[in-house]
């Protein structure tokens, strides 16, 4: 961080910055690959599409890197765009559709920002005796929790849009790690690479559209039925995004999909 007084391309000699690594590594151990003084920001556009016109990434939001969150915010973007826009160009939902890119992601990105910029508030402190206490306050919880300062991942829901309240309706599919006969994998990879996934306790002989593929909540394994069991619900609708549509009955999910997917909706 820049201090008061400090000169930017000062800062950028090579043996500047040499000397601000030197407590971890000494001259000669190391290349220097790049170098930068850069300004950020914390950003949200205000419309993220304009008819044809779509903005993902940086060009809808900026955040401090201090969470390592901007381009993990992008690629969700893209994972929540790419499926809507599949079923919109295939003519299977309403090209209205595509507005609700929006209103579920910035939500989700402003929770994102908020987040990076408390993380940055906490390496940024300049006031010794502020530090001192922050590093004693994480020295404890470490001892107490083993934990060195680290907290568990948010995973913010998305803001309202594609998918039917019920419980746990707009957060993220459980990815627990499961254990087959040739390893350990995440339910990721035994859910259908695109299209929606109706995870199901009990076979359901119910017709589903093209892009919806039916799955045993068995096969996936006890935790995916443990957590069916304590939202209480006999079935969960998966977006291709892998994002809860809802939990309940079957039947009832797929209806509420193909009314929400259809023109006339948005
Ligand atoms: C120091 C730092 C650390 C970071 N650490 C992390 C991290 O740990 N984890 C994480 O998830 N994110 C991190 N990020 C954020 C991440 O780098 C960005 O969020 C990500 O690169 C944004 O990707 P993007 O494709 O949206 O935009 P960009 O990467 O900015 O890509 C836009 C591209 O468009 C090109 N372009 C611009 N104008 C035009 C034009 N008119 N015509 C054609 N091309 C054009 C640009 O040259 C560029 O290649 C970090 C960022 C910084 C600065």
């Amino acid at each position: 961080m820049l201090k008061p007084g400090e000169d930017p391309d000062e800062m950028l000699d090579d043996d500047r910055v040499s000397t601000l690594l030197a407590p971890w590594v000494r001259p000669g151990e190391f290349e220097l690959v790049r170098k930068a003084v850069y300004r950020f920001h914390g950003l949200v556009a205000k419309e993220w599409r304009r008819a044809r016109v779509l903005l993902a990434g940086d060009a809808a939001h900026q955040m401090p890197p201090f969470a390592g969150q901007g381009m993990c915010s992008g690629i969700r973007d893209a994972a929540n765009l790419a499926w809507k826009l599949s079923l919109v160009l295939g003519g299977e939902a309403g090209e209205a559709l595509l507005d609700s890119y929006q209103l579920e992601r910035e939500p989700h990105v402003r929770d994102i920002i908020e987040l990076a910029i408390g993380m940055g508030r906490v390496v940024c402190t300049l006031d010794p005796e502020a530090a001192r206490a922050r590093d004693l306050e994480m020295s404890a919880q470490h001892r107490a929790t083993g934990m060195a300062g680290v907290v568990p991942p948010p995973q913010p829901a998305l803001g309202a849009g594609v998918r039917m309240e019920s419980p746990a309706a707009g957060g993220i599919f459980p990815q627990p790690i499961v254990e087959t006969a040739a390893g350990y994998e995440r339910n990721d990879a035994r859910l259908p690479s695109s299209g929606f996934a109706l995870v199901t306790r009990e076979a359901s002989s119910i017709e589903l559209p093209r892009f919806v593929t039916a799955l045993s909540a068995v096969a996936l394994g006890d935790s995916t039925c443990e957590w069916l069991d304590a939202l209480g619900v006999e079935s969960a609708l998966v977006r291709p995004d892998r994002y809860v549509f809802g939990t309940g009955e079957p039947r009832r999910l797929v209806a509420e999909l193909t009314r929400q997917l259809a023109p006339s909706r948005f």
